[in-house]
């Protein structure tokens, strides 16, 4: 409790200051989206109220203004992912775009019939998707590793999907619906070892786990900037900058090109290559302040803290009669997804909105991990670090009321 206390972030969000339905409002929803501190709030403001011009182009003074904020978000978002050099960060609209751009631009054009892609059984299906349609345009095999009843992902269990004609390996780094944590480092090891390329959705780790691609040893990490205290409409693709010198785009038009006549055209050097278009200007600039907002919070004490929150809930959760968490896996972030004994999720997440608690219920986008584990639905909360015990204690009451009320039906 007393860590709980001694990390207090909550003021820095201004979304925080409301009440929803006359309650002070509980947000247990920053596995969807995350409430923005000020700083990124006041880095957007900047680039409208000021620093308002196209970038790259310009020869004025705000274009000049805009370019150099852009590209210092560039290089914020490097060192925290721990890119080499800058160069490797791709602005994308997000993890989805993230990995359609490697679904498009490094593997379409390299897989044939009998070559392999492995994901797992808990992929988002913004990582499931797009290898779906690889693997029906070029005739290659989509193959799943399976997931315990814990919610891991067995190593052995991995290892034996794959072989030495998987191309490509697709995995979370960490599982929206069951928080599981993914050994990466070990699974580029075994990938790299059969010749695969490593697509790492870092979507939810990214906010919750430190992450250094270079010790991680993946060759391309999607990220999304709205999970990250940061807007939406931007996210970063991170990839090993010989896979990026080798890759064609997959959108083309203005500012990524070097050279145009009528008959061809030659493109600029990744990252701009990737980056087709006026990109989101405050959207790079804004995350970029979300990343520098991060960087200036103690890291070990805001990681105390979340692994605080997560065992807090767990033991308070635990406790509801009726009530059980999906999964329990070794390492988790933190989110829980759970059933409740005759309450449609649906109807949980409309009674717990009255009481001002914001939290997630349906499929998540993992429809095929919901079916094995046995759901159509299920309700999510999810913490990020302005949550305190008092939300978990809160949410807990609602969910005694919530069952109260429900079976009176
Ligand atoms: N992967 C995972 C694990 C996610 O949770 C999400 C967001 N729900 C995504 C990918 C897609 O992110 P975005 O919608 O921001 O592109």
């Amino acid at each position: 409790l007393r860590r709980a206390r001694s990390f207090a972030v909550g003021r820095d969000f201004p979304a925080l200051e409301q009440q929803v339905n006359e309650k002070p409002l509980v947000y247990l929803d920053t596995a969807a989206t995350a409430l923005k501190p000020r700083a990124v709030i006041d880095a957007v403001t900047q680039v409208y109220a000021r620093d308002c011009a196209n970038v790259h182009r310009g020869l004025h003074q705000l274009s000049q203004r805009a370019s150099a904020a852009y590209e210092g978000a560039r290089a914020a978002l490097g060192s925290f992912l721990g890119a080499r050099s800058p160069e490797e960060v791709v602005f994308v609209r997000g993890a989805t775009e993230a990995l359609n751009l490697v679904a498009a631009s490094w593997a379409f054009p390299r897989l044939g019939p009998g070559d392999r892609i492995l994901v797992t059984a808990l992929e988002h299906h913004a990582n499931l998707v797009p290898w779906q349609v690889v693997a029906r345009r070029t005739g290659a095999f989509l193959d799943v590793a399976p997931i315990e009843p814990s919610g891991d992902v067995s190593l052995e269990a991995f290892a034996s999907r794959l072989t030495a004609r998987t191309r490509v390996v697709a995995v979370s780094h960490a599982s929206n619906v069951l928080g599981t944590v993914l050994p990466i480092r070990d699974m580029a090891r075994l990938a790299h070892a059969q010749g695969a390329v490593l697509v790492v959705d870092g979507a939810q780790a990214a906010p919750h786990v430190r992450i250094d691609v270079k010790e991680l040893d993946c060759d391309f990490y999607a990220v999304s900037g709205h999970k990250l205290y940061g807007p939406s409409g931007i996210g970063v693709l991170w990839g090993r900058a010989a896979l990026l010198a080798d890759m064609e785009p997959y959108q083309v038009g203005g500012d990524m090109v070097a050279e145009v006549a009528f008959d061809g055209a030659s493109y600029r050097p990744p990252p701009h290559r990737f980056e087709a278009g006026t990109p989101n200007i405050e959207g790079a600039i804004g995350l970029g302040a979300a990343v520098r907002y991060l960087r200036g919070l103690d890291a070990a004490a805001r990681e105390a803290h979340e692994r605080d929150l997560l065992e807090y809930a767990v033991s308070t959760l635990e406790q509801i009669p009726g009530l059980e968490i999906a999964g329990s896996p070794s390492t988790r972030i933190p989110l829980l997804a759970f059933a409740i004994e005759d309450v449609h999720p649906h109807d949980l997440a409309t009674f717990l909105d009255g009481e001002g608690i914001a939290v997630r219920a349906g499929h998540h986008c993992a429809q095929p991990l919901l079916e094995q584990l046995g759901h159509t639905a299920l309700t999510r909360v999810s913490f990020g670090i302005y949550n305190t015990h008092r939300d978990i204690d809160a949410l807990a009451e609602a969910l005694r009321g919530a069952r109260d009320f429900f079976s009176v039906f």
